[in-house]
């Protein structure tokens, strides 16, 4: 199966859909992983904070898949954005993935609560990885427009954040487009905790009407608006559920229906407030 690609505003080409191992331990990490890129995954979305890069690093050098066909994902963390600091975690990143570049490294949080305007810095740094040939493509994560406004020389080539069905993110999105940056969605499934999206009745019901779940339901939906998607799961028949979403496409009243469930019901954290 072909995942479709995107194109960022770098060139580099990203598979739209991945796969995410937050909160999955470093030596239970390895398993699922090689089992994802066994159904057809070929994009990964680690972070030196979720502690498992070792663990990724060492499923990706067991998978025999060739690197160069698997676009791998790191991101840095709050504490790291003054200059040394970043310079010595893309290092640890690199040598804990057993890798020489990333496809992606993304600035986790601005985290200005407690570490003020430092991602400013962190972006400089960024910039310097790229033209190092360190990673091929530098983005952000749940950062808002304010944010984005404070960075300086190249646009990010994307922006991680949550997306779900009843957290849509409309105007940040519309944001994204007119600034030539793609949509990342993390916690696509809205699924952190009760309520979940995936028991909305109108998802249900949109399953139930094409005979895909409700996770497929609305993993399609996250590929059919555009959003890069990056559902996790440790269970097997979850990681091939997740990924058999081609091949079917919701209908545009069926994708408005999804569009429509939006209640600013975040499930995560909020980039003003948290970090
Ligand atoms: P997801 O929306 O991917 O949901 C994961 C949860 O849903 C798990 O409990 C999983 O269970 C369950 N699940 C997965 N597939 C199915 C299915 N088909 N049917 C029913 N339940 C299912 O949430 P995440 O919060 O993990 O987000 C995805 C990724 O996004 C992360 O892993 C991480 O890579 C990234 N992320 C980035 C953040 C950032 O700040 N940049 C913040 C949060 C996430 P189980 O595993 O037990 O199968």
């Amino acid at each position: 199966m072909t995942v479709p690609q995107i194109t960022l505003n770098d060139g580099v080409r990203i598979p739209q859909l991945g796969y995410g191992v937050w909160r999955v331990k470093d030596d239970q990490v390895v398993a699922p992983v090689l089992k994802a890129l066994e159904v057809g995954y070929r994009h990964i979305d680690t972070a030196a904070v979720y502690g498992n890069e070792a663990g990724v690093g060492k499923a990706v050098a067991e998978s025999g898949v060739p690197r160069d066909e698997i676009f791998i994902t790191s991101k840095l963390w709050n504490d790291k954005h003054h200059k040394d600091d970043a310079r010595q975690a893309i290092e640890e990143t690199l040598t804990k993935l057993g890798v020489d570049h990333l496809d992606l490294y993304l600035i986790h949080w601005p985290a200005v609560v407690k570490h003020g305007d430092a991602y400013i810095e962190a972006w400089d740094s960024l910039q310097q990885f790229k033209a190092e040939g360190l990673t091929r493509s530098i983005g952000v994560s749940n950062f808002n427009p304010e944010h984005l406004d404070r960075l300086d020389g190249t646009t990010p080539s994307l922006n991680q954040i949550e997306v779900h069905p009843s957290f849509n993110r409309a105007d940040l999105r519309a944001e994204h487009e007119r600034r030539g940056i793609a949509t990342e969605a993390w916690s696509p499934l809205g699924n952190q905790h009760a309520p979940s999206d995936l028991d909305l009745p109108e998802v249900v019901q949109v399953a139930e009407q094409t005979g895909l779940s409700p996770a497929q339901v609305i993993i399609r939906w996250h590929l059919q608006i555009g959003n890069i998607v990056i559902p996790k799961s440790v269970t097997p028949s979850r990681i091939e559920e997740n990924f058999a979403v081609f091949g079917t496409e919701l209908s545009t009243e069926q994708v408005d229906l999804l569009s429509g469930l939006d209640k600013g019901n975040r499930q995560g954290g909020n980039p003003l407030v948290d970090h």
